[in-house]
């Protein structure tokens, strides 16, 4: 639909090279070409307004990050078997981002590997096998990670000892009584865990639960259901590679927004603005038995150029106030969709928090049903306008607006502007 010749064969060619696992965005797909800050260009100069892309969160070629890297690279680029500084200054650096008390910082390439090793950690630590997540959570693509990540889909088989719970879906559930009901949630689970003899060994979650379909509120759920699963021997691991680093405009980390300490933390997509660079933080007894039964190599994990973006990405977060622009824009969109839900009575619901933005799609109001062509047509409309998002969730009827953090709010106007268009002409 609407291809040219030219992407029909690129599409083609790349089915045939790649293979049939990749999945492409909008039925049109972009072919891009180069990008700056939150602007796309594809192959003929055309551009296109980012409202994706949480990896670039300093901007797409960021000067600082970029700089960063290319000094790095020329300089010298090795593994973490020698002394460096560079690794130990950014350690430094990032721990100290984290309230409560001191933590170790072990470094991987992506969020898949830190999830791994959290989870790992967890097991030894705990002497027990069970991990329990959300419906639709996401947490990986290893063998480990995707077995607690059901929304890889109903083919994607769950580990073992892999529960599920509901997500707390503020949408549908009474906000005040989500953090009880999920915590009784969380028990079933662990009693049958214990049943089995297994226990829990962690309950793992993303404080804003994004492939849930973003719940980011309200923020005194996971304290209630982190108090049981520590009561029954577990660990709480927060996955923050997405509502880590500014991404929810309120606090550098998503879960400080629920007020709780996490035994672990993990994070990756952002840390580097693209280039690979992902991390596990944890409390020094969590990895301590680990540490001593087993030897931690990772030959890419915290290379000494993967630090030094890490490193320019964390310096340009705090120069730039990008976590407060987060909070800035974040709220300028939300308002703007809240004016569309006035006029589009398929907006069902409007949430988020910082820069991260989902608006639910439904056929009706009062039955709540979630309009996944709805959805489907709207991230369509935008990219024919030159707007990308996406749309997420178990139904994926719920926009989903994600921007790079220096988002302005020009970029913001223009997107309600074409979302409006969209809109109108459902
Ligand atoms: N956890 C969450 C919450 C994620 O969104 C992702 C990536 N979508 C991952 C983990 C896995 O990260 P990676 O793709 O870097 O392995």
């Amino acid at each position: 639909t609407g291809l040219t010749e030219e992407s029909r064969e690129l599409v083609k060619r790349r089915s045939d090279l790649l293979g049939p696992a990749y999945r492409l965005f909008y039925s049109n797909p972009v072919e891009v070409a180069r990008a700056k800050g939150v602007l796309l260009y594809d192959s003929e100069g055309n551009e296109y307004l980012d409202a994706y892309n949480n990896v670039v969160s300093v901007g797409h070629c960021h000067p600082r990050v970029v700089d960063a890297i290319t000094q790095q690279a020329q300089t010298i680029c090795t593994h973490t078997r020698y002394i460096q500084k560079g690794i130990l200054d950014y350690a430094e650096d990032l721990l100290g981002t984290f309230d409560g008390p001191k933590r170790h910082a072990m470094f991987t390439c992506t969020g898949s590997e830190a999830n791994d090793l959290a989870v790992r950690m967890a097991k030894h630590h705990t002497g027990n096998q069970g991990i329990i997540i959300t419906e639709e959570a996401y947490h990986g693509n290893s063998e480990l990670t995707a077995g607690f990540s059901p929304s890889l889909g109903p083919y994607s088989p769950l580990g073992t000892y892999v529960r599920r719970v509901p997500a707390p879906d503020s949408y549908r559930i009474a906000p005040e009584k989500i953090g009880a009901w999920m915590a009784e949630k969380v028990s079933e689970q662990i009693v049958d865990l214990q049943r089995r003899g297994v226990g829990v060994a962690a309950f793992i979650a993303d404080s804003m639960f994004s492939s849930d379909g973003i719940f980011s509120h309200p923020t005194d759920v996971l304290k209630p259901v982190i108090d049981v699963v520590h009561k029954a021997g577990g660990v709480f691991i927060a996955d923050e590679v997405q509502s880590g680093f500014g991404r929810s405009g309120e606090k550098l980390w998503g879960y400080q927004r629920h007020g709780i300490t996490p035994d672990i933390i993990t994070m990756g997509k952002p840390m580097g603005n693209g280039y690979p660079v992902a991390a596990a933080v944890m409390l020094p007894e969590i990895v301590e038995k680990f540490g001593r039964d087993n030897r931690y190599f990772n030959t890419f994990g915290g290379n000494t150029v993967a630090m030094a973006a890490a490193q320019a990405v964390l310096s340009v977060i705090r120069d730039e106030k990008l976590v407060e622009n987060s909070l800035r824009v974040g709220k300028i969109l939300r308002d703007g969709f809240h004016t569309l839900a006035k006029k589009y009575e398929q907006i069902g619901d409007v949430r988020g928090s910082g820069l991260y933005v989902g608006v639910e799609l439904v056929k009706d109001r009062s039955t709540k049903e979630p309009d996944a062509a709805a959805a489907s047509a709207v991230v369509n409309g935008l990219r024919a306008r030159r707007v990308l998002i996406s749309a997420t969730g178990p139904h994926a009827n719920v926009l989903k607006v994600r921007p790079p953090l220096v988002f302005t709010e020009a970029n913001a106007d223009r997107l309600l502007t074409e979302a409006e268009a969209v809109m109108a002409s459902l």
